[in-house]
């Protein structure tokens, strides 16, 4: 609530002077913007979803239409040739994009997009496409919820179970002292472990809680025929992986199988060059990003601010906003605020804790030559 007064009021003081208006001119770089769900009713939907991932439709139009004041918005395509070319733009331009590819993209953002003629972009987990069923982070995330809502003692329960599993010791100090709810849990086990690590913990947490169906049916990923329709509206589509891996928790192998996989599959179903990668949770190092390259990939998405100064057409940042990025300390929407975003005036208070430039954080899983499966 302090954060928020904070915000407000430091986003009014700064829009009354100029400050946000004045440092959006010195920006450079196309605005990317990223989202994840957009659904009806956010206070409904955040009961049961990671609410930093949901945006309501009325939200999501607030923000169109406040963007549409400030900037021309781009296809990705279109921005990408304009960046190759050196990137000179003759006025401020924005992008729209979609990370995961939920289906309420197609019934509750494409008709927005498509009333106000705004081009936009989708990046798409391509198994989902295969076999539909809930994204991983999505599953422990529910399976969490419950966990924390039955067991009187979640976090030491959590810590308990974890020491069960070959992870070392460092995840589950971690773990310990800083997940006290089921989000901060989820982000502390996403952020640390390979995929592996954590399929074999939402199995465990499966047969140790009761069904959490009703969680889970909510999410759902696109099909093959909506992204098929958004293509020929103009809607462009990447690659965020084949399975969400977090590019920097996993072995060689596995990115380079994803990374190819990815891109190979979405070709073959949606006959269209795949060119466009997002980094799943941003997550980028200078092996992943060369990764990316080897793959055929042409431009990269992240969600920070950080670039790798080789490879700046692999590293284009995006600002990923939700239903509370852009709202005053009544919960309403705030054009002093949207503005502040869109200058870049939280990043001192809101930074990017990874460190870009290091090469892989486990270089022995790193080094792996097949797909890890590092738990018994
Ligand atoms: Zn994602
Ligand atoms: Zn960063």
């Amino acid at each position: 609530m302090l954060r928020t007064l904070v915000k407000t009021g430091s986003s009014h003081a700064l829009h009354l002077i100029g400050m946000d208006s004045f440092l959006r001119g010195k920006i450079s770089l196309p605005v990317v913007l990223g989202y994840h769900r957009v659904v009806q009713e956010f206070s409904s939907e955040k009961k049961s979803s990671i609410p930093s991932m949901l945006i309501s439709r009325q939200m999501f139009e607030r923000h169109l239409d406040w963007l549409g004041g400030q900037f021309h918005f781009l296809s990705l395509d279109e921005l990408g040739a304009t960046l190759e070319r050196g990137g000179k733009f003759d006025r401020p331009v924005a992008a729209i994009t979609f990370d995961d590819g939920y289906e309420d993209n197609y019934y509750n953002a494409f008709p927005v997009l498509k009333q106000k003629g705004i081009p936009a972009a989708v990046f798409v987990v391509t198994e989902l496409l295969n076999a539909p069923q809930p994204l991983l982070h999505d599953k422990l995330y529910g399976l969490l919820c419950c966990a924390y809502s039955q067991w009187p003692r979640a976090s030491r329960d959590l810590t308990c179970l974890l020491q069960d599993f070959d992870i070392g010791p460092m995840p589950i100090q971690k773990l310990t002292a800083a997940a006290n709810n089921p989000f901060a849990a989820t982000r502390e086990l996403l952020t640390r472990l390979s995929q592996s690590q954590i399929r074999r913990i939402t199995d465990v947490l499966e047969e140790k809680l009761p069904p959490i169906e009703a969680l889970l049916c909510k999410g759902k990923p696109l099909t093959q025929a909506m992204l098929a329709e958004m293509i020929q509206a103009g809607i462009t589509i990447g690659s965020h992986t084949q399975t969400h891996i977090l590019l920097t928790n996993e072995s060689r192998f596995t990115v380079q199988q994803e990374l190819e996989s990815s891109r190979r599959d979405l070709e073959g179903k949606l006959g269209i060059p795949i060119r466009h990668f997002a980094y799943p949770d941003g997550r980028f190092n200078r092996q992943t990003v060369q990764a990316v390259a080897a793959a055929g990939y042409r431009y990269g998405y992240t969600i920070c601010r950080h670039r790798d100064p080789d490879y700046p057409l692999l590293t284009i940042p995006r600002r990923v906003l939700w239903e509370n990025s852009c709202v005053d300390n009544r919960g309403l929407f705030s054009s002093a605020v949207m503005s502040c975003q869109m200058s870049n005036l939280f990043d001192w208070y809101a930074g990017c804790e990874q460190d870009h430039r290091s090469l892989a954080r486990d270089p022995v899983r790193w080094a792996e030559n097949r797909s890890v499966g590092a738990l018994p």
